[in-house]
Parts: structure tokens; sequence; C-alpha cells
């Protein structure tokens, strides 16, 4: 045995978390995500497919893969989908494959999703999944935040602070649950539920063989 111990034998690769990130609209996910992405070179954002059109400002491939019913339909039937579901009146899925081969390659998969979407990615892969939910710390700092987004009516308003209320309902779904009082915090908090969890020891099946070398000694 080399003075290394069998550690530079064994030691491999660990296997990719998977973590749907979840909030009402407003809470201030997507940017919690995007400085989560931007300090960690190991993680990828999972881009979804869907048949609706895109807004202004989205572009294809980044924000999602916009394509139409029957191409969908073809790939939920080749089993392209890690999960997907009908919201409203379109058709939402997640790409399988990036998925297996982040999990496989040691990288780690944020999805920015709905707690169905963060159900199903659960129940896909319930070992790799590490759900995290972010609170407003208050509803009234979550309406004035959707306000001051656009000139949007009253009526927009109050249905989406009823989308909100109805999310948070499924707040204890969750692994983890972070109240965005303070950016800089609940990132920090953000960064230290990853990092243990890349640790966890099913994420390491090289120690199998490792702890065995021990033993046989
Ligand atoms: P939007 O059209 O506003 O971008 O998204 C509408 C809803 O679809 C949101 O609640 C979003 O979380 C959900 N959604 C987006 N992508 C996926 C996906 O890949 N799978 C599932 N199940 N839902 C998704």
């Amino acid at each position: 045995m080399s003075s290394d111990g069998h550690a530079a034998l064994f030691r491999g690769q660990r296997r990719g978390v998977l973590i749907p990130l979840s909030s009402p609209s407003g809470a201030g996910k997507t940017t919690l995500s995007k400085r989560l992405l931007a300090q960690n070179p190991d993680i990828v954002l999972s881009v979804s497919t869907t048949t609706r059109q895109p807004r202004p400002g989205e572009q294809h491939g980044v924000d999602y893969y916009f394509t139409d019913e029957a191409t969908f339909m073809q790939q939920v039937e080749e089993g392209a989908f890690f999960e997907w579901a009908k919201v409203f009146d379109h058709y939402y899925g997640t790409p399988k494959a990036p998925v297996m081969e982040a999990i496989e390659e040691g990288r780690d998969v944020v999805f920015d999703i709905d707690w169905q979407g963060a159900q199903a990615i659960a129940e896909q892969a319930a070992e790799d999944t590490v759900r995290v939910f972010i609170l407003p710390p208050s509803l009234a700092l979550l309406e004035d935040r959707l306000k001051k987004r656009g000139q949007d009516s009253s009526e927009i308003i109050d249905g989406r602070m009823a989308r909100a209320k109805s999310e948070i309902e499924h707040w204890s779904e969750y692994d983890y649950v972070i109240v965005n009082d303070d950016f800089a915090r609940a990132l920090e908090k953000l960064n230290l539920i990853l990092h243990a969890e890349r640790w966890k020891r099913s994420r390491h099946p090289w120690l199998d063989g490792f702890v065995q070398a021990l033993m046989d000694e």
C-alpha cells in the first residue's frame, strides 16, 4: 500500500444532488438560484420543455425548450422526460438525459419548479433529491414586490397572491425551508445545505470499496 493509503485508489465520483427549488413568485427564488449557480461551477440549471409560447425576452434553450404538442407527446412516448405535467393549458417536462448525466458525473442540478414538479422529481429519485422551499418574510412584502414588477391590474395581483398562498401551503413537504428576509444570509444557507448534502454517505459509492480495503489490511 502507498503512503496515501487506499483513498487514492478508491476515491471516485460523488453522485450529483438534485435540488428542486420552489417558492411563491416574488420570494427571490430566481435571483437566489442565479447567484448559487454563479458561485458553484459544479451546478447546472435544468431547462424544461414546454408547449406554451415564449414570453417577450424568453430564449429557446435558456428559459425553456419551446416545442409543439405533437413533438412533446412523441418525447413522452420515447421516455425522454424525467417527469412531465399539464399546468393550466400547456405541457411542461424535465428532459431526462441531462439529469441522469449530471447525477453520474457528480454535478448538481437545480430545478426552478413548483411543488408538483418538486414532488414528481422526489418520487423519481428519492435518494438523490433534496427539496428546498423559499419563503418571503411577509405576504405584504410579496405583494409589494409583485406590484413593483409592472403595471398589472389589481385582479391580476390578487390572482398571483392566491397562487402564492396555494404554493406556500406545500411548505412542509420540503427538506429545507429558508425565509428570505436577508438575501446574503439566504444565499449562505442555500450554499451550506448544498455543501453538506454533497457529503452524504449515499452520494459516495466509492466508500464501499475503500472501507473494504481498510478492513482487509
Ligand atoms: P410558466 O409558464 O409561468 O413559466 O410556468 C408555469 C408553471 O409550470 C410553473 O408553476 C412552473 O413551476 C411549472 N413548470 C415549469 N417547468 C416544469 C416542468 O418541467 N415540470 C413541471 N411539472 N412543471 C413545470
